[in-house]
């Protein structure tokens, strides 16, 4: 699978071109592969970071992998050489490498894993190893991670020390390892480590056991809780175990998990976590726009959750999941990385105040680089591999689960042709599907319809086809056959829940997938984007993906309370909004996502 055109191919080639190299560089300006060298004598530094500073290292090989499984390129094979082996001189003859142990606190190794990391970190160690066999066939980093794992399922595996990570990472990456390798052992620990959670193995502390998911077993956890990436990281890799050994109780807390994080939990923009202490999911509903934390990350380990949910589905399962990918992709993703490719945000609030109050994981502006490091490394292996979540194969149908400018080749089992998507999609709503090649006779093309267009027909050959309560439309997939679908991207205005306090009463714009935003820099009259209401006019497209919309100005009451009388509306303007993803691009001011309703009439 290829993204040809589009934002995504665009958004790709940025990733590829300035957003890896500027993580490479960042881990020798941040002292990440100092540390390493410190351990072999060949520098002088103090160990710098945070305990899972390899992990950002490991991260960004994996980045590299799936560039080179993208487009071939040989420009980071010396670096990947020099670093690979700068991993395995420090490795110990255990199997053991962990730089801030080995360097900074040996006593402590394996003594303190409620929040050392050390199983978090070896998870990314082993999930770059096996990009890297998979996307460029080496295996030099797999023989390192490899014999790491081995120690961890001797030390930990069945049999073994009852003994948890205090962060989620190496479920997921274990049954990786096992696909690749197909060790029994691997997938055996992964099981065991979310046998054991959730059974007060890690000293809860002052954060309590919710905040690394150790309040209640696994399959009787029905809510997402506590610090929502380890919850997410720790969702995938559960989802993982259920589809490798089909254990019905795992799936079926995943769903209700699923349920509770999307249905009660998720920012419009595809973001979660409502608190910024301990970083974690709010109570059902509790979803403030200036104060979401909203990690980077919490929207990248729900990408691969609610990814491995749709696999787990067959691949041809609701588009539910498919939808929610969409929208964290084009929506929070998008929103934590500038037009540069080099600045990140780690929280990604839905307002900000022209006081905003930054915070050090929380900047007024998106930062080059970060002292906890976890989001741009994240960022840049996410995106360099989202041709991946475009289709999946299965019960004899080609499913498209995302719209974009793509091309696949068909596996054996459909043909020997490729299936191309032409489309501007999401300013355009026309997607054209070609198929060139040889198709096996009764071969099928399923296409999903967002929710958002829900009478929009798939028109081939043999004439329309409405969308199936799937949320998928069907036909067969004829060789040079050509379908189209034309998606009704008529700009909406999208209310929230009525037990959501904080965004009663308000409206946020959306346009196919894309969540929109008003900034300040966009507003020439001397008025504040925090006083603007919206009132229910159309809504019409302007340039460059831009929208207009009506607003009146609410006039200023006098003081912070009042008695309850009517809200004052004055002058009505068109208001320019912009995709909440490029938000923050000009000189820094408020923005916001959802803004008051206004009446039609002057006085409410
Ligand atoms: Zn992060």
């Amino acid at each position: 699978m290829r993204l040809v055109g589009g934002p995504l191919a665009a958004w790709q080639q940025r990733n590829g071109e300035a957003t890896i190299p500027h993580c490479i560089e960042q881990l020798d300006v941040s002292g990440v592969l100092d540390n390493f060298r410190r351990l072999l004598g060949e520098s002088d530094a103090e160990f710098r970071g945070l305990v899972f500073a390899d992990s950002d290292l490991y991260k960004v090989i994996e980045a590299v992998a799936w560039e080179i499984a993208r487009t071939r390129t040989r420009a980071f094979d010396s670096w990947l050489d020099d670093v690979i082996a700068l991993v395995a001189r420090v490795q110990e003859p255990s199997g053991y490498v962990d730089t801030w142990i080995q360097g900074v606190a040996p006593e402590k190794k394996f003594a303190a894993l409620e929040w050392t990391h050390e199983m978090y970190v070896a998870g990314h160690l082993i999930q770059a190893a096996v990009a890297l066999v998979r996307a460029a066939g080496r295996t030099d980093l797999l023989d390192v991670a490899r014999r790491l794992a081995d120690l961890l399922v001797e030390r930990f595996g069945p049999g073994g020390e009852d003994r948890i990570c205090g962060h989620p990472e190496i479920e997921t990456a274990l049954v990786e390892l096992y696909r690749l390798t197909g060790e029994r052992t691997y997938l055996d620990l992964a099981s065991r480590m979310i046998d054991l959670r959730g059974h007060g193995l890690l000293p809860a502390g002052s954060l309590g056991a919710h905040y690394f998911q150790d309040h209640r077993p696994v399959r009787e956890s029905t809510a997402a809780v506590g610090h929502a990436v380890r919850q997410l990281y720790l969702n995938a890799g559960v989802t993982d175990v259920f589809v490798e050994t089909g254990d019905d109780s795992l799936l079926r807390a995943m769903d209700a998990q699923w349920n509770s994080a999307h249905d009660r939990k998720m920012y419009l923009s595809g973001a979660f976590g409502s608190r910024h202490r301990d970083e974690a999911f709010g109570d059902d509903y509790e979803l403030p726009s200036e104060r979401a934390y909203a990690e980077t990350c919490a929207t990248v380990a729900d990408l691969l959750w609610t990814w491995r949910m749709l696999l787990a589905d067959g691949g041809a399962g609701t588009a539910r999941y498919a939808e929610t990918i969409e929208r964290e992709v084009h929506n929070a993703l998008a929103a934590a990385v500038d037009a540069t490719g080099t600045r990140f945000f780690y929280a990604n609030p839905l307002q900000q105040r022209r006081d905003h109050h930054s915070e050090e994981n929380a900047p007024r502006e998106r930062a080059p680089w970060y002292v906890c490091a976890c989001c741009p490394p994240n960022i840049a292996r996410t995106v360099a591999q989202l041709s991946a979540y475009v289709a999946t194969v299965t019960d004899g149908a080609l499913w498209l689960h995302q719209l974009a400018d793509a091309e696949i080749d068909l596996p054996a089992e459909l043909g020997t042709g490729t299936v191309r998507m032409v489309t501007g999609y999401p300013a355009d709503g026309r997607v054209e599907i070609r198929v060139e090649g040889d198709v096996v006779p009764g071969a099928e093309l399923s296409v999903r319809i967002p929710g958002w267009s829900p009478r929009s027909t798939l028109v081939g050959p043999d004439g329309p086809r409405e969308c199936g309560g799937d949320g998928y439309a069907r036909a067969p997939l004829e060789p040079g056959a050509r379908y189209v679908l034309d998606l009704d991207l008529t700009p909406r205005l999208t209310t929230a829940h009525h037990r959501v306090d904080a965004l009663r009463g308000a409206v946020a714009v959306e346009r196919g997938p894309v969540v929109y935003c008003v900034e300040q820099a966009d507003l020439d009259a001397p008025f504040d984007v925090d006083d603007l209401a919206v009132l229910p006019a159309p809504i019409t497209v302007g340039e460059r993906d831009t929208l207009v919309l009506r607003c009146r100005v609410i006039n200023a009451a006098d003081g912070l309370y009042g008695p309850d009388t009517a809200t004052e509306f004055g002058d009505e303007h068109a208001v320019t909004a912009i995709p909440f993803s490029t938000w923050g691009n000009r000189a820094p001011g408020p923005m916001r996502v959802w803004l008051p309703r206004a009446p039609r009439g002057g006085l409410q």
